[in-house]
């Protein structure tokens, strides 16, 4: 993974803001906040997405998630805090190596998280949740 540039992080080949590492996990200040103290927790071993990841890796990344979400809220926010992961080109993902972001929410920030929303036809509802079962 030569030109990942979380992997070259992780191999300390380029600096970070470091903020949590264990073994499977590393965390540090994304470089381009949307607001100050957003954080990204990676996954030391390359994958792709959300769906390329190893269930311990999944794991292991969800527990880090939570640990520096509350050091987070208590170091300088206020407990609010949104979680957001891009998972492929349409989504937004531009790092393709799966990641998480947290982000700090204070009361009067200007990030916009929110979507608008759109209504199902009738019995469509039901349909695209028996499309999805089909491959739980
Ligand atoms: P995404 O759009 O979900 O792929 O987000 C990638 C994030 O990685 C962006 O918010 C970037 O600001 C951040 N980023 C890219 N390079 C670095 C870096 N060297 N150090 C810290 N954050 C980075
Ligand atoms: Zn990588």
């Amino acid at each position: 993974m030569e030109e990942c540039v979380f992997c070259k992080i992780v191999d300390g080949k380029i600096p970070s803001a470091k903020v949590y590492e264990d073994s499977k996990v590393i965390s540090f200040l994304d470089i381009l906040p949307a607001n100050k103290g957003h954080c990204l927790v990676v996954p030391k071993k390359h994958a792709q997405n959300l769906l390329d990841m190893g269930e311990d890796d999944l794991i292991a990344t969800m527990k880090a998630a939570k640990k520096v979400a509350r050091a987070l809220s208590l170091s300088f926010g206020n407990g609010s805090f949104n979680i957001v992961m891009n998972n492929g080109k349409e989504a937004g993902q531009v790092v393709n190596h799966a990641h998480i972001h947290l982000i700090p929410r204070f009361q009067k920030d200007r990030l916009r998280i929110k979507w608008s929303h759109l209504k199902y036809e009738e019995n469509e509802m039901k349909e695209y949740a028996e499309k999805v079962k089909k491959f739980i």
